[in-house]
């Protein structure tokens, strides 16, 4: 880890008046759930192409809601790791306004993070795709799949899957947030889906600092971040953390 850019990084964020988090799959790799890009074994065996679309999911909705099932009982075990925890006690101090996650996993509202901007919906929530009610996984059967409302509605859980739009409130919010930040912390993402990835070229060319958090250079690397602070979320987060109150 780089202790000169991680000093800077700290003193950006002290001196900050609005510091944002845009977070990816890469920082909940460490608590179970792997991303896309890196090898998993969840996703060689659901190609997301394939699994993670909505003309998948509306040509065959019994083989999604299967992978689904799958995906649920590993985001019900996981639990936040250094890098959630640290992010939640940025923003207890102060030092963190909101995050705008691409997770669908809560495990920023698990860490304790009060302002989470869930650009791609929560994988706890459930939605009719006729009626639009809503359901909590309790209330659901999985006996028979795809579970269906009482108005024989399709239930879809209520995230964002390829090929449909981003829910408008999330949307207006996370632009938002990137122009009226300062700092734009850019974790844990390959900030290649879109419009995710426009977030930290809006929250750049409204004048914020971009630093981005990732193991490896991503496309906003030398072009939009100002500097990229490599290696693992938890490790980072955690340093940088301990650097900010030092
Ligand atoms: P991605 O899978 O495309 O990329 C993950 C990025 O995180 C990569 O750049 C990788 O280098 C980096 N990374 C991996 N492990 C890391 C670590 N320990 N520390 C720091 N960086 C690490 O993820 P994306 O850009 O978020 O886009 C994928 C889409 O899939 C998003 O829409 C996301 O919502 C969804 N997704 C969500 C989850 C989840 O909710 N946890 C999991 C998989 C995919």
């Amino acid at each position: 880890m780089d202790q000169d850019l991680l000093k800077r990084t700290a003193q950006v964020i002290r001196q900050a008046k609005r510091c944002v988090a845009l977070t990816g799959a890469g920082i909940s790799v460490e608590s179970g759930i792997p991303d896309f890009r890196g090898a998993g074994g969840l996703w060689e065996k659901y190609d997301p192409r394939e699994y993670a679309t909505i003309e998948s999911f509306l040509r065959n909705p019994q083989k999604v809601w299967a992978m689904l099932l799958e995906v649920g009982s590993l985001l019900a075990k996981s639990r936040p790791n250094q890098a959630h925890l640290a992010l939640a006690k940025l923003e207890e101090l102060g030092y963190l306004k909101a995050i705008i996650t691409q997770n669908i996993d809560n495990l920023h509202q698990a860490a304790g993070n009060k302002r989470v901007i869930e650009f791609h919906g929560n994988g706890q929530e459930f939605i009719c795709l006729d009626c639009g009610k809503k359901y909590s996984r309790v209330e659901l059967n999985f006996d028979i799949l795809p579970p269906r409302c009482p108005c024989y509605g399709l239930i879809k859980p209520n995230i964002v899957f390829f090929g449909e739009p981003i829910p408008w409130t999330a949307h207006e919010e996370a632009r938002s947030e990137a122009r009226k930040c300062d700092v734009m912390l850019v974790i844990g993402t390959s900030a290649v889906v879109s419009p995710a990835c426009d977030l930290p070229v809006m929250a750049k060319l409204a004048g914020a600092t971009v630093v981005e958090i990732n193991l490896e250079e991503t496309p906003l690397t030398g072009r939009i971040s100002h500097w990229l602070l490599k290696g693992s979320a938890s490790q980072i987060m955690n340093s940088l953390l301990q650097e900010i109150m030092a």
